[in-house]
């Protein structure tokens, strides 16, 4: 009998798994809309060109493959946080930045979890409702206590403004919140500019922490300023902000595990003092970050002609998805009899479409039509072609009447 008898099977994750169960599906329609990762029009994995370019100098260069320092690689580090914040803006150049190369964007969320739970003991994080399903994997493994805040309203199948302030109002304060800098997982729905700048607002008034997560900068928009406003607006206003970063989709370095965690302090004093600690907390969990896609990272942001070509083919990966969004809804309009207002998936934002399909829905979708996705309702526009919009469309209006 086995020592590890005790230990009971786990369940399939809940994206991931997705991946594994259209594996096992051989029919020829079946379409893969689970996780995020982004396709060709022929649905086919994509390398962009510029990192191919940076790989091939890298190559030519010989770099040792010697440890990074716990922190990462100092060129990586200096150009994300300059890539987030601007390069020209004052907390750049006060040194007010904390910045430490993580395991890309989930690695580097437990990171600042980890930060939390050693110096914030019974601090609580706010995270919307609902929001990836790794947020809570991540705050739970790092024994950091979280609760919701309001953000879907299905009815409108929009943001619930006046929940998401109401909810951020009444937690205690110096409360962490959670937010995701653009392109909001799963929905697809951010806040205005206007909305923003009124949670900026009541972070403050209530002393919180706003702790952004932004793994789509320049993705959700293809510029990769507008999709850094929010968290810009933040750190104007003189606050003290934390932010993850990940290049899985922008650079599609999905597998390198190459981001950062950012923490903006009030003063280089203290950034200097955090980063100290993140180091500490990164000793032991995994010693030193991987080289590779910090290496390419680095060389792509420090060549301007390599960066402005990132600039064109982020843009292009953006328009596709632009393009699969308003042909998917031009199919839901012309083929629903129902009258129902599809218009909610042309004003969402980003890889992804909230579709408002509930479980069971989700399950014909899969069981009937063999369209793969979580069972929140969410469908990834990363993994949809132009050619299959009207199947699409078929199976959503099937599942949905
Ligand atoms: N945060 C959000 C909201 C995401 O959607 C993702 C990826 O799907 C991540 C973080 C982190 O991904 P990775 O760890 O691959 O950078």
């Amino acid at each position: 009998v086995s020592r590890f008898e005790g230990i009971t099977m786990a369940p399939p994750d809940p994206i991931l798994g997705v991946s594994e169960a259209f594996k096992a599906d051989n029919h020829e329609l079946k379409l893969n809309l689970g996780v995020g990762a982004y396709r060709t029009e022929e649905l086919q994995p994509y390398v962009l060109n510029v990192v191919k370019k940076a790989d091939k100098l890298l190559l030519e260069k010989g770099e040792n493959r010697e440890y990074l320092p716990i922190e990462g690689l100092a060129a990586f580090n200096k150009v994300t946080a300059q890539l987030l914040f601007g390069a020209d803006k004052p907390v750049i150049k006060q040194q007010r930045v904390a910045t430490v190369q993580g395991l890309s964007g989930t690695g580097s969320l437990r990171l600042a979890a980890a930060l939390i739970e050693r110096y914030f003991p019974g601090a609580k994080v706010l995270i919307s409702s609902p929001t990836w399903g790794n947020h809570k994997n991540i705050f739970n493994d790092a024994g950091v206590p979280w609760s919701e805040y309001r953000y879907y309203d299905p009815k409108t199948v929009g943001l619930d403004f006046e929940g998401m302030i109401a909810d951020i109002k009444a937690a205690p304060e110096g409360s962490f919140i959670l937010l995701h800098g653009c392109a909001h997982n799963p929905t697809g729905i951010d806040p205005t500019p206007e909305q923003w700048e009124i949670i900026a607002d009541v972070i403050q008034e209530k002393n919180h922490v706003p702790f952004f997560d932004i793994a789509y900068q320049g993705f959700a928009s293809g510029s990769l300023d507008a999709d850094a406003a929010s968290v810009r607006m933040f750190v104007a206003r003189g606050m003290e902000v934390i932010a993850a970063q990940s290049y899985s989709k922008n650079l599609g370095l999905y597998a390198e595990r190459i981001g950062a965690i950012n923490v903006v302090c009030s003063s280089p004093e203290a950034a200097a003092r955090v980063k100290s600690q993140l180091k500490r907390i990164a000793r032991p969990m995994y010693s030193n970050p991987p080289v590779h896609g910090a290496r390419i990272v680095a060389n792509i942001v420090g060549d301007s002609a390599l960066f402005n070509e990132w600039n064109t083919e982020m843009e292009m990966m953006a328009g596709r998805i632009k393009n699969v969004r308003h042909k998917l809804f031009d199919s839901l309009s012309s083929k629903d009899k129902s009258g129902k207002d599809w218009s909610f998936v042309l004003k969402q934002i980003g890889m992804f479409s909230f579709t408002g399909l509930n479980k069971a829905q989700c399950d014909n979708m899969t069981n009937k039509w063999h369209v793969y996705m979580t069972k929140d309702g969410r469908i990834s526009l990363a993994g949809l072609s132009l050619a299959k919009c009207e199947y699409l469309a078929d199976a959503i209006i099937d599942s949905y009447h």
